[in-house]
């Protein structure tokens, strides 16, 4: 059976959002920028017009500032409104397909087989989705259209804003195999340089090295980037990320030595708490129930469990709630240590003192964002915490051994994403 998918990419998204809440910027160089009453603030996002004076994620403000001779406006970012906006436009596509699978808050699979045959039919279709969320939502859309996720993934990539792309099993060497290797999905900076050390520089290049060669040097991740560029990515576009179908969010990590103390433990449950906390944001779901699992150097296996009073999706309280859960002994040491979040819901449950905590969780989750920003543009060890780093336990990158929306059949181990 053909299968037709598209991936559907929002055009800087929170800039757009932005600009709709405030007319009066459309025109302007706009930046949505982190915190910057505490003038530390980062660029997150920007509209075309700040892109045009070169103004890049990750900017400081005052470099952007500077970039824009002063005219550029910085919004701080509201995420509770990018949420809103980001399901009002998933519900739609949800009414093509219960196929809609989230890749960040502005981004989206949609399997649309059963309802096209031919890729005119998926073209046409795609078409009417780029039209309806302008008219009905002010904002525009990039979709690449394939028959897989990868090349879909990457037909959004090829023509912004507000256009639709075809890659089909007909033209994807042509179109695809010409670009740069790290125009492929999850072929990050470290993976790209060990690609080019090997001489391979194009898709292409990938697709036509010996799969033996590319899984002597990356290993597993070899074989799926091979696959992924030979268009023979067959992995499914899940269903919608209601809670009912995702049961837990979870991550677990071998640690690079024995841990012998509450402090390391401490300090692991914090990376864990970090990584989940962001795929939970990333899906737009809260947790009621948090789970620590150990695991001693004889291989013994335990899970704890227990339900907190406000439903959360910060790493802070994530980790301080599984932490009270830690209670050993210390007749062995500790080989591995997870952390899982359950009990999930797209609301945050309102209770009495959450009203009281609001101001602070608020800035809390922006903080974490933040986070998860640079993180996504610079790499996990963008930022370390001091201590892990203090412990020696830097080398963990929960972000390496697992993906939060990677296509199920890959990458599985390490990540009980359920
Ligand atoms: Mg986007």
């Amino acid at each position: 059976m053909p299968r037709f998918i598209l991936h559907s990419d929002l055009n800087n998204f929170y800039a757009s959002v932005e600009c709709l809440y405030n007319p009066e910027l459309r025109n302007k160089a706009v930046a949505v920028v982190g915190d910057e009453e505490k003038r530390h603030g980062i660029v997150l996002a920007k509209n075309y017009i700040a892109k045009k004076y070169g103004v890049k994620t990750g900017d400081t403000v005052w470099e952007a500032k500077q970039k824009c001779l002063e005219e550029l406006v910085c919004v701080t970012a509201n995420f509770d409104r990018y949420y809103f906006v980001s399901k009002l436009v998933k519900d739609m596509y949800r009414t093509y397909t219960d196929k809609v699978e989230s890749f960040g808050i502005d981004e989206a699979w949609l399997d649309v087989s059963d309802r096209v045959k031919t890729f005119d039919e998926a073209y046409a279709l795609a078409e009417k989705i780029r039209v309806r969320v302008i008219e009905e939502f002010g904002l525009t859309v990039s979709i690449g259209v394939s028959y897989n996720k990868i090349f879909a993934k990457l037909g959004s990539d090829l023509k912004k804003p507000n256009a639709v792309t075809t890659i089909t099993p007909d033209n994807y060497q042509t179109v695809v195999w010409s670009l740069p290797c790290e125009e492929l999905l999850y072929v990050g900076r470290a993976t790209k340089l060990k690609l080019n050390k090997m001489g391979i520089r194009t898709i292409g290049d990938l697709a036509n090295t010996d799969v033996d060669i590319l899984r002597s040097v990356l290993g597993k991740n070899g074989e799926t980037l091979h696959t992924f560029a030979n268009g023979l990515d067959g992995t499914p576009v899940s269903k919608y990320d209601s809670p009912e179908q995702v049961k837990s969010i979870g991550n677990s990590t071998t640690c690079p030595r024995d841990l012998k103390t509450n402090e390391e433990v401490k300090a692991v449950i914090m990376v864990l708490a970090e990584s989940v906390a962001r795929r939970l944001r990333e899906k737009g779901l809260w947790c009621s129930t948090v789970s620590l699992g150990i695991k001693t150097n004889d291989l013994q296996s335990n899970e704890v469990s227990k339900k907190i009073d406000n439903p959360t999706n910060l790493a802070s309280v994530i980790a301080k709630e599984c932490y009270s859960l830690f209670n050993f002994d210390w007749s062995q040491t500790i080989r591995a240590v997870g952390v899982r979040a359950s009990g999930l819901s797209d609301q945050p449950v309102v209770q009495y003192n959450f009203f009281q905590n609001e101001q602070t969780n608020i800035k809390k989750e922006k903080f974490e964002k933040e986070i998860d920003k640079l993180r996504s543009r610079y790499g996990y060890n963008i930022i370390k915490r001091g201590s892990v780093c203090a412990l020696k336990l830097d080398d963990i990158n929960p972000e390496n051994i697992t993906h939060t929306i990677h296509p199920v059949s890959y990458f599985k181990d390490g990540n009980q994403t359920e």
